[in-house]
């Protein structure tokens, strides 16, 4: 839908100049997803850790001349053709656009909110009801203060259901959203522990939540869950409650009996006083709770459109992230299988375009038929064209009949099947080489297929690197300190085993301002795999010069003779003004030069122009515990001094820096210009911060299990004895791996189907045992060695060493797998 640029400007209250006639229908928050500069309106926003005002200029010269804008900086006047609509909150103006744009539509709209499965229970009911309403949803979970105006902003005409989802981490948050959405029916899915740390009590953050609901007309939760049933009470919002319930047949949907099979579960319930059985292909209580809570709502809002059971045996499960596996032939493969739509598509390729940078990859697409899309196709597949165009896609495979039919839209290299067989059975299946394809597919066209066959076989034993967690660490970090303080991220010994090439191009999209390695030969990896933003190494070695010239990788230099040597190379090279990085001695005693050497440098560097002092910085011994904090006192103190007298010294401007993770934690005054970042980046923290998330999942799966009776023993010399009949479970990771072998006869314990079984007999090079005995596994279950509900530090703890010893010892077999949520 398009908004005259005038109307927005009235809408959301903004001053403004000459207004020049324009329209927009595209609402652009980050400058990194612009496809139509035309018919964008830009919002600057400010977040904590970035403006959006510094875009602007980039975008104007990129054609987009609609900006909504709290500054109104010089450099914007000379943008004459441009409007620009100047407000106090930009996030605000968003908000009250997408408020007016919602007031448009008069059709049933469903807010969901609650702790967990709010995705999943959206993308059920589209999935349970997109045969009788033309559904507008949030692409996948944008419910934030930001995700939501840009999910109800796509509300249009031919529109007869809205579901969206709300998410909120803070008082306050849900009276800005509930405006926005407006929802006429209410889900409530369960109230947990996400968030709580800035809510009083879990009281008040279920009250909040409910807020969204004001003026629903019904309101459908789980009539059980008495926590959540006191609160409707409490908001007065019981006489809209249609609750569910497992206990009162008087309720308008009674769960008789839910009956788990294999692979299936068998309910039986009464709908409005009918009887029926609704089998479902999932066995966990979460998906039953969500399919019960979708058939309230589909017996709410149409009672017919329960009619067809069968439409719940063929829910299929929601793909919630975006996995970047390795393929066959140097490509590089990502998964989505997330329900085929536009909008999902755009997502997945503005993923798959950050993941290209400096790799000299040509990027395919791999796209179904877009099925359900409401959209007639001819419009809807020059859509597509046009955003594969804008993307930047080099090649296109179109697997189906609507986009064989439309095949000329598309104006790159492309090909065409109408099966997926067909494609797996032609020659250029064979061919893919160097290359980096994102598959797409709805459900029904099995792209799992393909994604097997191009697949890189390897071990079974992987470690999961949640890139969404990294980012979450760096900003949580990045908000404890003043907007123009520098950061380096520590992505020395393989980024503190995770891997640091894509943590290295993460960081780099979101714009991290340095990268430290250990020696230059993992700088030189980094560069290689286009990584631009100055790295600097932190042990340099004298055989490795050229290595660090060609790859402009910047020293820490901690002696006079490593100086010496890097100032007669520079001027060997012809090479003038090479940065470098000074480091001091404060008491640590590993490398560094001392304060008194400070006036010595400045002389040597004053005497050449090889090289400049970029920074200057010192390492802490104890940040992380205060029974050191009179000892980290005097290193402030004596690094405060010499850094100050090597800048007066140099008489140019040298960046100071300090502090590692611990520091930043603990002593954020003394953040100076700089902070190295390392640890904490990877979720653990010294400390004991909140708030920072698990990045690493070690796991595996189980291979085989064995019924070992009584008095038998386990493993290599005989160890553990079975003292009952029991199960053990034989896992594909042994000490070659990193699992360290004192974790062997008990001493250690994993996590499979969230229970923890003790690891039993000795570990093997490449395989270990469990007692699975007490709990429920069979054959091919996942195990979890380490992760988000069994810390890395618990491991570290048992073996009395530090987390990050642990993290750098896994295998370099040990594949790494990156995902995004
Ligand atoms: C590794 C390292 C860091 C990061 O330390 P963390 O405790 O992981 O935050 C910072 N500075 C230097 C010099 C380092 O070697």
């Amino acid at each position: 839908m398009e908004y005259a640029i005038k109307e927005i400007a009235r809408v959301i209250g903004a001053k403004t100049n000459q207004l020049l006639d324009d329209t927009v229908s595209l609402l652009l928050t980050d400058s990194r997803r612009l496809s139509f500069p035309e018919k964008s309106l830009f919002f600057a926003l400010k977040t904590k850790t970035n403006d959006g005002h510094r875009y602007i200029q980039e975008l104007y010269k990129l054609r987009v001349r609609n900006f909504v804008v709290s500054d109104m900086l010089p450099e914007f006047e000379s943008m004459k053709d441009a409007n620009f609509l100047i407000v106090k909150d930009t996030l605000r103006a968003l908000q009250k656009l997408a408020t007016h744009h919602r007031k448009q539509f008069n059709i049933p709209v469903i807010g969901i909110t609650g702790s967990n499965g709010k995705t999943i229970v959206k993308e059920f009911l589209y999935q349970l009801l997109h045969n009788e309403f033309n559904i507008v949803r949030s692409p996948r979970s944008y419910n934030s203060q930001l995700g939501v105006p840009l999910s109800v902003w796509q509300m249009s005409e031919k529109n007869t259901l809205g579901i969206f989802e709300a998410g909120i981490s803070q008082p306050d948050e849900m009276e800005r959203l509930q405006p926005i959405i407006a929802p006429t029916i209410g889900i409530i899915t369960n109230i947990g522990e996400a968030h709580q740390e800035n809510f009083l009590s879990s009281n008040q953050k279920c009250m909040e939540k409910l807020t969204l609901f004001n003026d629903c007309e019904a309101i459908i939760y789980d009539g059980d869950d008495l926590f959540i049933a006191n609160c409707i009470e409490s908001a007065c919002l019981s006489h809209k409650a249609i609750a569910w319930s497992r206990t009162d047949s008087e309720a308008p949907l009674f769960i008789e009996s839910i009956d788990k099979k294999e692979f299936e579960t068998i309910i039986h319930c009464t709908l409005l006083g009918f009887n029926r059985v609704v089998t479902i292909p999932f066995t966990d209580d979460a998906s039953i709770e969500n399919v019960i809570h979708c058939m309230a709502v589909m017996l709410y809002l149409k009672p017919t459109s329960v009619n067809d059971v069968t439409k719940f045996l063929h829910l299929e499960p929601v793909a919630m992230r975006l996995d970047v596996k390795q393929g066959i032939n140097n490509c590089l493969l990502i998964n989505d299988t997330y329900n085929s739509d536009i909008n999902s598509l755009d997502i997945a390729l503005d993923f798959q375009q950050s993941r290209r940078v400096g790799k000299q990859l040509k990027s395919t697409l791999i796209l179904s038929d877009i099925l359900q899309s409401g959209t007639l196709p001819k419009s809807l597949y020059k859509k597509v064209a046009d955003l594969v165009r804008r993307k930047k896609i080099d090649r296109i495979i179109g697997i189906g009949r609507d986009l064989k039919e439309y095949a000329s839209v598309f104006e790159i290299e492309k090909e065409f099947y109408t099966t997926t067989e067909e494609f797996i059975k032609s020659p250029s299946f064979k061919k893919f080489k160097d290359e980096l394809i994102l598959i797409k597919g709805s459900r029904h066209f099995h792209f799992e297929q393909i994604s097997e066959l191009l697949e890189k076989k390897v071990h079974e034993t992987i470690l999961e690197v949640n890139l969404d967690a990294i980012v979450h660490n760096f900003n949580q970090y990045r908000s404890k300190l003043k907007p123009e303080t520098k950061m380096v991220c520590m992505v020395k010994a393989f980024g503190y085993g995770a891997g640091s090439y894509e943590l290295a191009k993460t960081l780099q999209e979101h714009r991290c301002d340095y990268l430290a390695v250990a020696v230059a030969d993992e700088g030189a990896e980094l560069r290689k795999e286009g990584i631009s933003i100055p790295i600097i190494v932190m042990n340099p070695e004298f055989s490795s010069f050229n290595v660090l010239f060609e790859n402009h990788l910047e020293p820490e230099v901690y002696s006079f003779r490593l100086l010496d040597a890097m100032i007669r190379e520079t001027e060997r090279r012809g090479i003038t003004s090479y940065p470098i990085h000074i480091k001091i001695d404060t008491g640590m005693h590993r490398l560094g030069f001392q304060p008194e050497d400070v006036p010595a440098i400045c002389e040597r560097l004053r005497a050449q122009s090889g090289v400049i002092a970029r920074s200057v910085f010192s390492h802490l011994a104890g940040s992380d515990s205060y029974v050191f904090d009179d000892f980290t006192h005097q290193q402030l103190d004596k690094f405060t001094k010499a850094a100050g007298e090597l800048e007066s010294g140099l008489e140019y401007k040298v960046i100071k820096h300090i502090l590692n993770s611990a520091g930043i934690e603990r002593f954020a005054a003394y953040q100076m210009d700089m902070v190295r970042l390392g640890i904490g980046l990877y979720g653990v923290s010294a400390s004991g911060q909140k708030g920072l998330r698990n990045v690493s999942t070690l796991k595996t799966t189980i291979l085989q299990i064995q019924n070992v009776p009584a008095g038998d023993s386990i493993g290599y010399s005989r160890m553990s004895y079975v003292k009952r009949d029991s199960r053990i479970a034989i896992i594909p990771i042994g000490y070659a791996d990193g699992l360290d072998r004192h974790f062997s006869n008990g001493g250690g314990e994993v996590l499979i189907n969230g229970q923890r079984c003790p690891i039993i007999g000795n570990i093997c090079m490449d395989a270990c045992m469990i007692d699975v005995t007490d709990i429920h596994a069979q054959e091919g279950d996942a195990v979890i060695i380490f992760g988000d509900e069994l810390p890395v530090s618990e491991l570290s703890d048992k073996l009395k060493t530090i987390p990050y010893e642990i993290l750098t010892s896994i295998s370099p077999r040990v594949k790494r797998v990156y995902f995004r949520e």
